[in-house]
């Protein structure tokens, strides 16, 4: 059981799920007298929820765990002295940024730099070597993790599907809400068209054995939960490499609903959420190599106007869609 924790929390599309299970996870380590890594302190307050929920990275330095240390966490004893010496690449070397409340980041920068990870740490999947993550000023160790799993929306590429009806799979975000509310998030996150159309509707069984959504369908469903959950942070990984044109359009205008308003960190590959961006973290080497909006970064002539040229500005991608560049 104990081997399932590393792998559960490594899987980027459960991201959410993963923390749900956390807390039934901390339950059974307790009962098997194990210590996971992530742990609730006993003393840990909720976050307040009129809280600005500004975020701040604090010179924080994160490697990610070795399997043993993920799966014999507190058995001191069983580990060998190879065990000790293994030990894995550190990811971000003293990162230090700020998102400030109601304003939307989005972070860019070559494969394997560390914005997958960043994210991660955000959502309290990891604990941060040294340094401080916080959330309206507390140290996410600090917090509650249900005040946390409250706060925090994460839509990833692989949006997670329960093998259940579309409502059930809905009011898993907020089990009280009214028929008219999840009507209105599906609105919102433009799949209503879709699911009106289906004969069943709502209680359309969907997942791998049910009707089968596309990559931009369970994105737009994703949303929709976002919707309903309402949270005051959303973490969003804006992969787009599966979805056809017609789906990215939707999924953009959805999005535009869902981050209206919150404190948005958005691994963005879209050149209109970069545009539209409060400020861009360049990242790279496990650090901020560059931060600004996209003229100043592209005036400044580094690493942010090299990637620009050669992933974003792709003319073709965007000249031919010039309804979604103004949509966000
Ligand atoms: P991409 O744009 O390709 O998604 P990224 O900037 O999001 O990349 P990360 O996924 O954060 O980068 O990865 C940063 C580094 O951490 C990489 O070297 C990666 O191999 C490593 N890494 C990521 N996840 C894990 C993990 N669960 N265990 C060990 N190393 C990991």
């Amino acid at each position: 059981l104990v081997r399932l924790f590393g792998p559960i929390t490594q899987l980027s599309g459960l991201q959410e799920t993963a923390q749900t299970v956390l807390v039934s996870f901390a339950r059974v380590f307790e009962l098997l007298d194990l210590k996971p890594l992530i742990q609730e302190r006993p003393d840990a307050v909720g976050l307040e929820k009129n809280v600005a929920p500004d975020i701040e990275f604090d010179d924080v330095k994160f490697r990610y765990p070795t399997a043993n240390e993920v799966s014999l966490a507190s058995l001191e004893q069983l580990r060998t002295k190879q065990d000790r010496n293994e030990v894995t690449a550190e990811v971000l070397r003293g990162i230090s940024f700020q998102v400030k409340s109601g304003t939307l980041t989005a972070l860019v920068g070559p494969s394997g730099a560390g914005k997958s990870t960043i994210t991660h740490l955000v959502s309290r999947l990891y604990d941060p070597n040294s340094g401080a993550v916080r959330i309206g000023g507390h140290d996410l160790k600090d917090l509650t993790f249900d005040s946390l799993r409250a706060a925090i929306g994460v839509v990833s590429q692989d949006a997670y599907l329960f093998h259940d009806t579309i409502r059930e799979n809905l009011l898993y975000a907020r089990p009280t809400a009214t028929e008219d509310e999840l009507i209105e998030a599906c609105k919102g996150a433009q799949i209503w068209d879709l699911i009106e159309s289906l004969p069943r509707g709502l209680d359309t069984v969907t997942g791998d054995r049910g009707y089968r959504m596309s990559g931009g369908e369970k994105q737009r469903l994703a949303i929709a939960r976002l919707l309903l959950k309402e949270p005051s942070i959303v973490v969003l990984d804006e992969a787009t490499a599966h979805l056809d044109s017609e789906s990215e359009a939707a999924v953009q205008r959805a999005l535009k609903t869902a981050l209206r308003s919150r404190t948005s960190l958005v691994i963005a590959h879209r050149l209109s959420t970069i545009r539209e961006a409060d400020q861009i973290l360049v990242i790279d080497g496990g650090g901020v190599r560059e931060r600004g909006t996209h003229e100043e970064l592209l005036a400044a002539g580094g690493l942010y106007a090299e990637l620009y040229h050669t992933q974003f500005a792709n003319p073709e991608r965007y000249a031919a869609k010039p309804d979604i560049e103004d949509e966000l």
